[in-house]
């Protein structure tokens, strides 16, 4: 039965991640979400239910448009599986619980906000709004111990990135700052300042590897979102142990 339910939590993962990558595309050019239906941004042929099953249709197309051949980006079958993969994680640690409906909110909006990060270089305002109510009901119905650990880590987030900001001279983006808000309120004071270090040391293993292998050519910047989301999330599961194994080694 329990095989059941992770397939289910699974599945459901990919259907929504297939949403998000709609999500993440159209909200930063304030497109709806809804209308028009998905069609290939090359040809405009709008797609059927055969081009929108997740990952498989991708799989099966050879990632390509079924009419004109423009190619599909991997990263969409790609934030597909990894929105599944996460919430069957997190139903397997959490099971169903206040707490699972929190961490699947966090994977979603991580997701969301990656596929924009990656598309546009941006974190949209409108999707963290959207998140900051459902994630604060969460936290209230799921509360951190002390309860209001969610409330300081929530303002040193924002202090710190924006502090860095200041201080880098917009070397952080607005909706970073933002970001962290959310951030802090689910994981807490100590997680979310782990959450920082993290996503810096992930994004400066990122940036040596992109400048190697890029040919010595335009210095376009790299989006610190995913160094950002991949950090959370491993702090979310893994931020306590992460904390105690630091500190046993003093
Ligand atoms: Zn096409």
């Amino acid at each position: 039965m329990e095989m059941a339910y992770t397939v289910t939590v699974f599945l459901f993962g990919l259907v929504l991640g297939s949403f998000f990558n709609v999500v993440g595309l159209r909200v930063p050019l304030k497109e709806s979400i809804v209308s028009p239906p998905s069609h290939c941004t090359n040809c405009k042929r709008q797609l059927t239910a055969l081009d929108l099953v997740p990952v498989l249709s991708y799989v099966c197309l050879g990632g390509k448009c079924r009419s004109c051949g423009q190619k599909i980006s991997w990263i969409y079958p790609l934030m597909e599986l990894i929105t599944a993969l996460l919430f069957a994680f997190a139903y397997w640690r959490l099971g169903f619980s206040v707490e699972f409906v929190v961490a699947m909110l966090l994977i979603s909006l991580l997701v969301i906000l990656v596929v924009s990060d990656l598309a546009y270089m941006l974190i949209p305002d409108k999707v963290l709004i959207f998140f900051l109510p459902l994630l604060l009901v969460g936290r209230v119905m799921s509360p951190l111990t002390p309860w209001w650990d969610s409330l300081v880590g929530a303002v040193v987030g924002f202090g710190i990135l924006y502090l860095i900001a200041v201080l880098s001279r917009g070397g952080m983006g607005g909706g970073d700052i933002k970001l962290f808000f959310l951030l802090g309120l689910v994981l807490g004071t100590l997680n979310t300042l782990l959450t920082l270090f993290v996503a810096a040391s992930i994004g400066m293993i990122v940036g040596i590897v992109v400048l190697r292998l890029r040919q010595q050519g335009r210095k376009t910047p790299i989006p610190f979102g995913p160094s950002i989301a991949l950090a959370a999330i491993l702090v979310y599961f893994f931020g306590d142990a992460m904390i105690d194994w630091y500190v046993g080694l003093w």
